[in-house]
């Protein structure tokens, strides 16, 4: 079978070889197996559902809530010679009507419908007649209330597959999966969780690193003058700090863009263009910009300011070296920045979404505090485990020295125990450094065994140490209306001395990776 799924390949797609992942894909879907795909975007999720939709009998539909790529998509495929149609809300009745019929005539390989489609019992009833061996589900995790893009019409494709009296084979893809939204796809698609398919979540060009406790508009002008021959774009949270970076970079003497959706849509588009054809160096921006650019030579993308979550950070710092050299991936993190983001999720979300949105952005805070590969952590994040280091990241190329950190570490976890667990990280340090504000008076810390057994170190010391403590796991957060500290298992064991704990350096800077080709 696979044979053939390889001369299918040749023929209608001109490529000599499947990518990792695809081949397996394919085999579980001919063996009738509903299964699950997750690789990152243009990582070819496409061909494993269009080889099978060449080889099954009856028409595999194709569900995508991208109506502005579907006509590409068909049109790509009729060019190849694969019979294939659509139907979406730019189609007339009249259309529909008569698309349906060359469906139900068996006329195409391939059926593409939005989501949307399936709350109609009328065009449900028309597919009884289809025979449809396959379902591909783009996009799946529009169907979890977890992932970024939820559409409640997603949750009508058990409707679909109610309408067959032979069951079709069920294949979910898509580029972000975290373990919670993997699981509602599995369970909300009747999917063995054993059928998943993750590959290639590892950027092998990118080097990535985080600055800790610099100035970064020094740093910022710096880097760019460093690297004046290349282009890059900087992500910042909020338009005014876009706002203010342009101008600083402007008056620094790089040409720099701007771009952001207060911006009246004639500038964004001129100065959009101006940094595609390279006569801006720099494109400062909010996550409005990147979405459908595809420009191939960016070398690095730097976050100014922390972004929400791990999803946003990959997608944007994805956007460098898409043409396969060396680029960098910076974060510039700053404590008040995740206040920021705080205060940016308190008022975008609905109420009940706000504790799962914290517990993503304290993804992202970990990410900057972890000693691990920092690729690793990414990978990790979107369920690849067992990935290599990368060597190339700011952690995996930090030569400083390794320091036992254990004794301190048992300290801090000893205090939050003394605390009752349920105080904040502030609170927390300030007892540790002996602190006499009134609420460490007013609680009766100054009487606990721990109180000021950190008097030695600042407070951003401490601070600095317990993000550390969380990124490793030996605290845990808990999201209330304010986020409060507990002592982890593994944290149990360092109380307990039955593990040690090294921290590289305690200065709070780190280094930067090289991008040397
Ligand atoms: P995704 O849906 O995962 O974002 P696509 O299916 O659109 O990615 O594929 C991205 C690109 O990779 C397309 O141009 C596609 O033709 C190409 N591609 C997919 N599979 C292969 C392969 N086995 N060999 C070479 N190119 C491939």
């Amino acid at each position: 079978m696979l044979d053939k799924a390889r001369q299918l390949l040749q023929t209608y797609f001109g490529y000599d070889s499947f990518r990792e992942g695809q081949e397996t894909v394919i085999n579980y879907v001919l063996d009738e197996n509903s299964s699950l795909c997750v690789m990152p975007t243009g990582g070819g999720k496409s061909l494993c559902y269009q080889i099978p939709a060449l080889m099954l009998e009856g028409t595999t539909i194709v569900i995508s809530p991208l109506i502005s790529l579907m006509k590409d998509q068909v049109d790509t495929l009729i060019q190849a010679g694969i019979p294939a149609t659509f139907i979406n809300s730019t189609l007339t009745a009249e259309e529909v009507r008569q698309t349906m019929e060359e469906v139900q005539n068996g006329q195409y390989r391939l059926l593409y419908i939005a989501p949307e489609r399936l709350e109609s019992p009328n065009f449900l009833n028309q597919l009884k007649k289809v025979k449809v061996p396959l379902i591909a589900v783009d996009e799946a995790h529009c169907i979890s209330q977890w992932g970024h893009d939820f559409r409640p019409s997603y949750r009508a494709i058990h409707r679909l597959k109610e309408v067959f009296t032979e069951q079709p084979t069920v294949l979910a893809l898509t580029a972000t999966a975290t373990p919670a939204v993997r699981d509602d796809i599995c369970r909300l698609l009747q999917i063995q969780e054993d059928n998943t398919v993750i590959t290639g979540f590892a950027r092998s060009n990118l080097a990535f690193s985080v600055v800790l406790g610099q100035d970064k508009n020094k740093f910022l002008k710096e880097f760019i003058k460093k690297n004046a021959s290349e282009v890059g774009i900087i992500y910042a949270a909020t338009r005014k700090t876009v706002d203010l970076l342009y101008d600083l970079l402007n008056k620094a003497g790089i040409e720099t863009a701007k771009y952001h959706a207060g911006l009246p849509e004639s500038f964004r588009n001129s100065e959009q263009e101006r940094f595609l054809t390279d006569e801006a160096q720099v494109m400062v921006a909010t996550n409005a910009f990147g979405m459908g650019i595809d420009k191939s030579n960016v070398r690095y993308v730097i976050h100014y300011q922390l972004p929400k979550n791990m999803e946003s950070y990959y997608q944007e710092a994805g956007r460098a070296g898409r043409d396969g050299l060396p680029s960098e991936c910076v974060v510039l993190y700053a404590s008040q920045d995740v206040q920021t983001q705080r205060f940016l999720i308190d008022q975008a979300m609905d109420r009940d979404r706000i504790p799962q949105e914290l517990e993503k952005l304290q993804g992202m805070v970990d990410y900057c505090h972890t000693e691990n590969c920092l690729q690793q952590f990414i990978v990790t994040y979107f369920g690849e485990p067992d990935a290599p280091k990368c060597g190339r990241c700011g952690n995996c190329t930090d030569s400083r020295e390794v320091q036992d950190v254990t004794k301190e570490v048992q300290m801090v976890l000893s205090c939050v125990v003394r605390m009752g667990q349920r105080f904040g990280k502030t609170m927390t340090a300030q007892v540790l450094t002996g602190s006499e504000n009134k609420k460490v008076i007013d609680f009766g810390f100054t009487k606990l065994s721990t109180y000021g057994i950190l008097k030695g170190k600042s407070l951003k010391e401490v601070s600095g140490l317990m993000e550390f403590m969380i990124a490793e796991g030996f605290l845990s957060v808990k999201h209330g209306s304010l986020p409060t500290i507990y002592v982890s298992d593994a944290g149990k064991e360092v109380l307990l001395g039955n593990k040690r704990v090294e921290r590289k350096g305690v200065t709070v800077t780190k280094q930067i990776a090289k991008s040397d080709p």
